[in-house]
């Protein structure tokens, strides 16, 4: 079989999602979603780190606006954002970008709620894009 021209993009198994801790992920996720210098909500440059959103496994971090005086942090702006568990986003993802997997086959296969697979399915369908490379990213950070 002939290769692509430059690059292989591979995907990576369930095992390597499994496998992963929220921190890799979001590790994965900072390589490609530069810090904000800019506030998604006004688009000021006055920008300042402003603390840490905790989970039991990762630390995100927060900003804060002097200009129009919101916070965001820096998932907001990606598909990304207001997702409870990043790991489940990406399981999500896998089961249903690569396996073609239904919402119903996804939520009894990963033990998910069906209203969560739905929520998640349709941020994937909106940026299949995104998902498509951070699977691709994944990959390339889990095999040595
Ligand atoms: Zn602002």
């Amino acid at each position: 079989m002939r290769q692509n021209k430059g690059k292989t993009k591979r995907v990576p198994t369930i095992f390597d999602i499994i496998n992963l801790r929220e921190k890799d992920i979001l590790n994965t996720i900072r390589k490609f979603s530069k810090n904000p210098n800019r506030c998604p909500y006004c688009g000021s440059t006055k920008v300042v780190k402003f603390g840490k959103l905790r989970t039991d496994d990762i630390k995100i971090q927060r900003y804060y606006c002097k200009e129009c005086h919101r916070t965001f942090n820096e998932l907001s702006g990606t598909p990304l954002e207001g997702v409870h568990s990043i790991k489940n986003a990406l399981l999500v993802a896998y089961f249903k970008l690569e396996l073609k997997c239904s919402d119903y086959a996804i939520s009894k296969a990963l033990d998910i709620p069906y209203p969560t697979v739905r929520y998640l399915s349709n941020k994937i369908n909106n940026n299949t894009k995104f998902f498509k490379s951070l699977l691709v990213l994944i990959r390339s950070a889990t095999s040595l």
